[in-house]
């Protein structure tokens, strides 16, 4: 299904390292397209291309094709949601998703899922995640592609890519499996993040070498780090989570937090990393549905000698209520409080700002933020403006979703625009 799913040029080689030499010395040289990086915006596009009759090569250093799809969602994929809109991604150009999304929608792929009797179900926020599991997508891109006749290559290292627009064959491609040639060439290499699943700066290099721009890149919905002031004020809190709002520049997230050793983790923390730079400040009400100065002024009346300690436990964990309310106050019976204190109790459970030290970076990070510049891109076929026949699609672009299936939605919207045309 991986590595050997090019079964009609496969001769009949036990060994994969045999196998691979033959094709590659018997093998087809010259190609309409050559896509680099067979994930998921790689395989969606190579299947839209072969389908339109053209002869495609789709490589990839890793030894298999789509390893993120599968380690994906813990393994059952969010491969996307209910409800996807532009305000969903992050990019310099926020209208430059608007035409793909819009063209290969998220009832576009459902409709594919389908068609592969392929069992999913929806989880909160409209994310769909496959019941069996991640597989199951990896074998409908696979079988896509086979209709195609898209032709595979894994452990198959670019060394250099150079470009004459005067031939028709304008891209040559040195690889450790021999030279190819192509009239497209669909940079597809993903981000740098997850490193040791085969994430590289690679698409990023290709850009720089014919002259794009690229936005600064970024870790993305990723745990924040904190210094060793906060960390000392949430110490003892490891592994306790609780539904906050996080906000930071006017951007807010209700969802659950979660605490580690090294900072914050969990949906809201990993939700609003898209929208932090270092430097940046992050607020936190862990009460958000309540106002808590109104509601102890309330209990002072209704239950004055319960403590003010487990009136909160009531809304929090018991853990996080105690070690909170000592951070601005001592524990007592609620009618002993203040007004003044009231104000302070509620402003330390409603706004905790902090600025966070760091992320847990692009080795644990889900995505990365930034990429290659829209501006020199073709929102409608993925086509570079400056190189005729070069194409940048998925998240080496400077287009990055929320948490909930919105990154492989993008990933089969740009695959699927760019595969109309490359
Ligand atoms: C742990 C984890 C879980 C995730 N879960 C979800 C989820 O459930 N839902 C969701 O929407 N998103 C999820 N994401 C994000 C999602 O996986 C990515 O946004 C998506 O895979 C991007 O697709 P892509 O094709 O652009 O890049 P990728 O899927 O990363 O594919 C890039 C391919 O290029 C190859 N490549 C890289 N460099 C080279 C090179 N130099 N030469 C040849 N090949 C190269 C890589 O081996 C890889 O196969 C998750 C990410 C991670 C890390």
């Amino acid at each position: 299904m991986t590595a050997n799913f090019k079964t009609k040029a496969c001769p009949p080689f036990k060994n994969e390292a045999l196998y691979l030499y033959f094709t590659t010395m018997l093998g087809k040289k010259q190609f309409d397209t050559v896509i680099i990086g067979a994930g998921a915006a790689g395989l969606m596009c190579a299947a839209g291309v072969g389908q339109r009759g053209r002869r495609v090569l789709l490589l990839d250093h890793a030894p298999g094709p789509g390893k993120k799809i599968l380690i994906s969602g813990g393994g059952h994929c969010n491969f996307t949601n209910r409800s996807v809109a532009p305000t969903h991604f992050i990019s310099q150009n926020p209208h430059f998703c608007k035409s793909a999304l819009s063209r290969f929608g998220s009832a576009d792929f459902i409709k594919l899922v389908e068609k592969y009797n392929i069992p999913y179900q929806e989880k909160k926020h409209g994310q769909l995640f496959c019941k069996r599991s991640a597989r199951d997508i990896l074998h409908l891109l696979l079988e896509e592609c086979r209709k195609g006749d898209v032709e595979v290559k894994n452990t198959c290292a670019v060394d250099e890519i150079s470009h004459d627009e005067k031939r028709e064959m304008s891209f040559t491609l040195k690889t450790n499996l021999g030279v190819f040639k192509s009239k497209s060439l669909v940079i597809a290499t993903g981000g740098l993040s997850f490193p040791k699943i085969g994430g590289t700066d690679f698409g990023y290099r290709v850009a720089k070498q014919f002259g794009l721009n690229i936005q600064p890149t970024q870790p993305a919905l990723v745990a924040l780090a904190l210094d060793a002031r906060n960390l000392q004020m949430i110490k003892g809190l490891s592994g306790i989570s609780a539904n906050v709002s996080v906000s930071c520049k006017g951007t807010h997230f209700l969802e659950s937090m979660l605490f580690t050793h090294k900072g914050l983790s969990g949906p809201a923390i990993l939700q609003i990393s898209n929208y932090w730079h270092p430097g940046d400040e992050i607020t936190i009400n862990f009460l958000p549905d309540i106002h808590l100065s109104g509601l102890i002024v309330k209990w002072q009346k209704t239950r004055p000698k319960t403590t003010l300690k487990n009136l909160i436990a009531e809304r929090l964990t018991k853990r996080l209520a105690e070690k909170w309310l000592a951070l601005s106050a001592e524990n007592k019976a609620v009618n002993q409080y203040s007004q003044k204190e009231i104000e302070a109790i509620s402003d330390r459970f409603h706004l905790w700002q902090f600025i966070p030290s760091g992320t847990s970076g692009y080795r644990l990070a889900e995505v990365t933020l930034g990429g290659v510049d829209t501006n020199e891109l073709s929102s409608k076929t993925f086509e570079t403006k400056r190189v005729p026949g070069l194409y940048f699609i998925g998240e080496v672009v400077d287009v990055t979703g929320w948490l909930g299936g919105y990154n492989f939605q993008w990933a089969w919207s740009s695959g699927y625009c760019a595969g109309l045309y490359a």
